[in-house]
């Protein structure tokens, strides 16, 4: 493929782009925004605003070397028994700001890993969310899990609660590669997890895989992706192992030596669409993939699809409130994020303080370039614009990755690995340090 010649890795996949799931990207953010931002943001909401939540479980069991989530390791479940207390104010306080009458179309749990909590745990959240928030009746309600975590008994709460959609995390079924990142999972865990999420009646499951670990190969990155269509996911996500040692310090046990490079990335993630088209999924995006009755295959074919935290989203939400520690919430009018420790969240919340640490106001002009960049790369073609830097655009349209028939652009097919390439081109506030994004493949 023309998109993975060498001169294009070493001009494109290694230059370091924001991954664009917020606009300004979350390196913008700063400490000069807090609760009173938020509280003057909600008072200027829309009616009866559509509205999405997240809730942050920022506990594992073990700690996987290649992890980049907020995440810790609790020795005692008494620590994650007193986050909970703490995010229960916090739903309480946040509710208490929303606007009256927003109504929660989304909800969404992540981690770390939300099956560190006790059954009964999950759905006095969801109840104490219930109680709080209008949550419609066909919201859909989403959480991640990590395989070996998953019991009869949650599965049966997470139902109970409502939870519609999970999400399995796999990254790579090699035992060898399994070694070398930290994290033994055997492919009869994951279809355990699967089947007893079924059973429970939760029968939309996504799965997520990685290219890029140590000791990966493009047969494995193959054989996990059959092993996933065989699994039978709905939607998979595959992701790029970053790797920021200095950043996330557990990342310093990957074996580097064992890393692949650029040209090798590119090809396991070649392998991986390959792979996943060879199993009837539709290309979503640039890192995602679904079966063609699933919602998000559908939104990309009728021009619902959106971006937001999590990556493409059928979510239609211009509101998101961010529960939990470092959960980030958005509005239109900028983005603010929570205490990323849990600790001092637990602290900050629990004695009344300002759990909201730092986030970034954004201007009408910030608010319609985001939109914008996310169309780019819900679509691959967006209109230009009189203010775009068009001899910024020259390498990519020369190299044929990215085509102008007067006033659109689209991107080629050789070009769609690097449409975060051209997002960042087409960005008017791209100024930040390279080192602060991880590489576009
Ligand atoms: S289970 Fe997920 S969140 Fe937890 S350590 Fe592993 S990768 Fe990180």
């Amino acid at each position: 493929m023309a998109g993975a010649s060498p001169e294009f890795l070493a001009k494109y996949a290694m230059e370091a782009v924001p991954r664009y799931t917020s606009y300004p990207p979350a390196t913008h953010f700063h400490a000069g925004v807090g609760l009173a931002d938020w509280a003057d943001w909600m008072s200027r909401q829309a009616p009866a605003p559509q509205t999405s939540i997240y809730v942050h479980i920022p506990f594992c069991k073990t700690m996987c070397w290649y992890c980049g989530c907020h995440t810790t390791i609790p020795n005692r479940h008494d620590r994650i028994a007193r986050y909970l207390d703490a995010l229960d104010h916090d739903i309480c306080r946040r509710a208490a700001l929303a606007p009256a009458d927003a109504r929660v179309c989304h909800i969404h749990f992540g981690g770390g890993s939300p099956d560190m909590l006790r059954p009964a745990e999950f759905i006095a959240i969801m109840n104490r969310i219930r109680t709080r928030f209008t949550v419609e009746p066909d919201a859909e309600i989403a959480v991640e899990l990590d395989p070996r975590g998953v019991t009869p008994d949650l599965c049966a709460a997470v139902a109970e609660a409502g939870v519609t959609r999970a999400s399995l995390g796999v990254q790579d079924l090699s035992e060898a590669v399994q070694a070398l990142i930290h994290r033994i999972q055997p492919r009869a865990t994951v279809e355990a997890a699967a089947d007893m999420l079924r059973v429970a009646g939760i029968r939309a499951i996504n799965m997520d895989m990685m290219y890029g670990l140590p000791g990966q190969t493009c047969d494995g990155v193959t054989a996990t992706a059959r092993a996933l269509t065989d699994m039978g996911a709905d939607r998979v996500s595959v992701f790029g192992y970053a790797h920021v040692p200095w950043f996330k310090k557990h990342q310093r046990a990957i074996p580097e030596d064992r890393l692949p490079g650029a040209s090798e990335r590119f090809d396991q993630m070649m392998a991986a669409a390959n792979a996943l088209a060879e199993g009837g999924y539709e290309a979503i995006g640039f890192d995602h993939f679904a079966r063609p009755q699933d919602p998000l295959a559908r939104a990309a074919r009728d021009g619902g699809l959106r971006r937001n935290f999590q990556g493409y989203t059928t979510d239609p939400s211009d509101l998101l409130i961010g529960l939990g520690a470092s959960a980030i919430s958005e509005c239109a009018q900028g983005y603010v994020q929570t205490e990323t420790d849990p600790v001092r969240y637990a602290e900050r919340v629990s004695s009344g303080q300002d759990m909201l640490v730092r986030g970034v106001a954004r201007t009408p002009d910030d608010y319609a370039t985001g939109l914008r960049l996310a169309d780019l790369l819900c679509r691959f073609a967006l209109p230009l614009s009189p203010d775009d830097d068009l001899d910024a655009l020259a390498d990519m349209i020369a190299d044929g990755l990215v085509r102008r028939m007067g006033d659109q652009l689209t991107v080629t097919a050789a070009g769609k690995p690097y449409v975060r390439n051209l997002a960042a081109r087409l960005d008017p506030a791209f100024r930040v340090a390279a080192q602060q994004h991880s590489v576009a493949v």
